[in-house]
């Protein structure tokens, strides 16, 4: 899963650490592989538990 994605955040190109739900799991989003994206901590904990939508709306 990592290799997919050259093992860096789907965000910002850095290192990913984590793996962020594209879709969060509270808000109905699915624990399956389409749903999951490698992001570096940055990313994944300014990201949260909004949607991409709610996210980019953030910045
Ligand atoms: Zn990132």
């Amino acid at each position: 899963m990592f290799a997919r994605w050259g093992g860096l955040c789907c965000y910002c190109d850095r290192p990913a650490e984590h793996l962020d739900h594209v879709t969060p799991i509270s808000k109905g989003g699915g624990d399956v592989l389409s749903n999951v994206v490698p992001a570096c901590a940055d990313c994944n904990l300014s990201k949260a538990a909004l949607t991409l939508a709610e996210w980019a709306a953030t910045f």
